[in-house]
């Protein structure tokens, strides 16, 4: 069965329990990140798992809250490698190849200088022969795609499919995807508000794991900005019922939220529209699967 770590659950807000969004999968075998929000290459290794492990990355959206540990998670990979991994993949809307040539383009990227010091300095070749590396090292290899919607990747034992959802276009694309196979069927809804693209995408889906960002008091009102552009409890649990989801786990929680008496109040309005398992994340958890 597929495993799902969560290892980023929260918005922009510096919260000292949540941060912003990312989750591990392992589905046949393999490694899966979505998002890479901040500081989710050190929670991943608090979590026991680690960079060089995953080799394949799918971005919902460039908001820094997704993608603002990017160039860490990159370095860290990098630097971590010994040479015998796979090559990392990187998925995402528009801006993904720019994003990822800016951080690691061979001269003009950022970070080119790291590379460079940790490919032939004797310091770093030491430390790289001591992990089990052989000389000479090379930069990484990354292959990253802007993607649309339709089939994304397909790796052994699973096929990842995405849909456009709605959220600040037209500065930033964002997509949701699924996971499909043989072990049962994820969706990342990203960032959004509900609509139709992502019910379909999501339908009779195993696990949604669902924007869940505020009471729904609180964007009650059809004409506010996170009224018109994300989604509170009403909207995930109505979503999840329309998609008739077997399980949702809640992400992307405004600290708000942790309140307990928000926190009932939120339940009560998932419940009003949901009836199926509802689970809402915290760091670091493994969502259980059965
Ligand atoms: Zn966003």
């Amino acid at each position: 069965m597929p495993r799902v770590i969560v290892l980023g659950s929260g918005t922009p807000f510096p919260d000292t329990r949540r941060w912003g969004s990312s989750f591990l999968v392992q589905i046949g075998g393999e490694w899966l990140m979505f998002d890479c929000g901040p500081a989710t290459t050190y929670k991943m290794y608090q979590a026991g798992f680690k960079a060089t492990e995953v080799d394949h990355l799918f971005f919902t959206h460039h908001h820094s809250d997704h993608d603002a540990d990017y160039p860490c998670f990159l370095l860290t990979r990098f630097d971590m490698s010994i040479g015998k991994e796979n090559e990392l993949k990187v998925y995402g809307p528009e801006l993904t190849e720019q994003l990822t040539e800016r951080i690691m383009g061979k001269d003009t990227g950022a970070y080119w200088h790291d590379i460079v010091a940790r490919t032939n300095h004797p310091l770093s070749l030491y430390a790289y022969e001591s992990r089990g590396g052989t000389p000479p090292r090379k930069p990484p290899k990354i292959h990253a795609r802007d993607v649309t919607p339709g089939t994304v990747a397909t790796g052994k034992h699973w096929e990842i499919s995405s849909a456009r959802v709605e959220h600040v276009q037209p500065y930033l694309d964002s997509l949701a995807y699924r996971i499909d196979s043989d072990e049962g069927s994820i969706v990342f809804s990203g960032d959004t508000r509900p609509c139709q693209a992502l019910t379909e995408l999501a339908s009779g889906v195993d696990l949604l794991v669902m924007e869940c960002i505020r009471l729904h008091d609180d964007m009650a009102d059809p004409e506010s900005a996170p009224g018109k552009y994300e989604t509170s409890t009403i909207g995930a649990g109505q979503t999840a019922a329309d998609a008739s989801v077997k399980k949702m786990l809640l992400v992307h929680q405004n600290h708000n939220l942790d309140q307990p008496e928000q926190h009932t109040k939120a339940i009560r309005e998932v419940g009003s529209r949901y009836s199926g398992t509802t689970i809402w994340a915290d760091e670091l958890m493994e969502v259980p699967w059965g």
